[in-house]
């Protein structure tokens, strides 16, 4: 019987392969100080989390999870905060930067992708599980099939590293789909040289039409003569970060 009754819309597959697991956190730093667990479930990255010194934090939403992880490791009695992570204020949790980890619910990949862009400085890392397609576009360079805005947009401020693959059987229940670990580190300089919102707006148009070449992805856009010429007879997945901050920096108006 399961631990844990797994709830399919809490994105609940819970890692059985416990090499995996200890695999996950020792992609830690060995220096790292601070860290937030999102979605500790029944505990299996947990349990090697608490042998470290390190200021530990879990944020899970399930109850049943909660009361698990209460009962079967004492000392995160106090460590674990039982609510949406989505909702919860990341800056309020350290008083100094922190490092995020977890096998994280699938369902919100991207909108916990987004939330660690909106934080950045105070995010330095995030270690942990995703979908494979998913992940792979994280990581995936230019050119490649996979790359787009996920890529795009935490490239600009993260060096992205895809660690390893596991199958569905490493859960349970065991998912759909492939997935894959990352890990992701805060570059030192992570102030891009252009205006952000704008960026991220660019940057979504011109991946929004990934199929056609940048001329009639982003036609509602005006630019300067700084604006290379070649950029609009290519398709967005051909222009690198730095192409698109150049690109940017060119906008007249939209
Ligand atoms: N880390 C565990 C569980 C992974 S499953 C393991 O590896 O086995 C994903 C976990 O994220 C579940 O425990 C689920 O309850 C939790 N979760 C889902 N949505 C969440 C949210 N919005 N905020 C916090 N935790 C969430």
């Amino acid at each position: 019987m399961n631990k844990v009754f797994p709830k399919k819309w809490l994105g609940q597959h819970f890692l059985t392969d416990t090499g995996a697991a200890e695999r996950i956190t020792l992609l830690l730093p060995p220096d790292v100080k601070n860290v937030l667990e999102i979605g500790p479930g029944t505990g299996v990255l947990t349990q090697h989390l608490l042998n470290r010194n390190i200021n530990l934090k879990l944020i899970e939403i399930d109850g049943e999870s909660v009361s698990y992880l209460k009962n079967t490791f004492p000392q995160a009695q106090n460590l674990i905060i039982e609510a949406d992570f989505l909702k919860t204020d990341l800056n309020g949790l350290f008083t100094e930067n922190y490092t995020i980890i977890g096998n994280f619910p699938y369902n919100i990949s991207s909108q916990i992708l987004f939330r660690m862009l909106e934080y950045k400085y105070k995010i330095t890392g995030l270690t942990g599980m995703f979908q494979k397609e998913v992940a792979e576009r994280i990581c995936a360079g230019k050119g490649n099939k996979s790359y787009g805005i996920l890529s795009v947009l935490i490239q600009a401020f993260y060096n992205t590293e895809l660690i390893f693959s596991l199958t569905p059987e490493a859960f349970s229940p065991p998912p759909k789909v492939n997935s894959a670990v990352i890990r992701l580190t805060r570059k030192d300089n992570y102030t891009i040289n252009c205006d952000e919102r704008t960026f991220f707006r660019l940057v979504k148009k011109a991946f929004n039409q990934r199929r056609k070449k940048l001329r009639n992805a982003l036609h509602e856009y005006r630019f300067s003569e700084n604006a290379p010429a070649v950029f609009f007879q290519k398709r967005a997945e051909e222009l690198s970060v730095d192409d698109f901050i150049t690109l940017t920096n060119a906008l007249v108006k939209e």
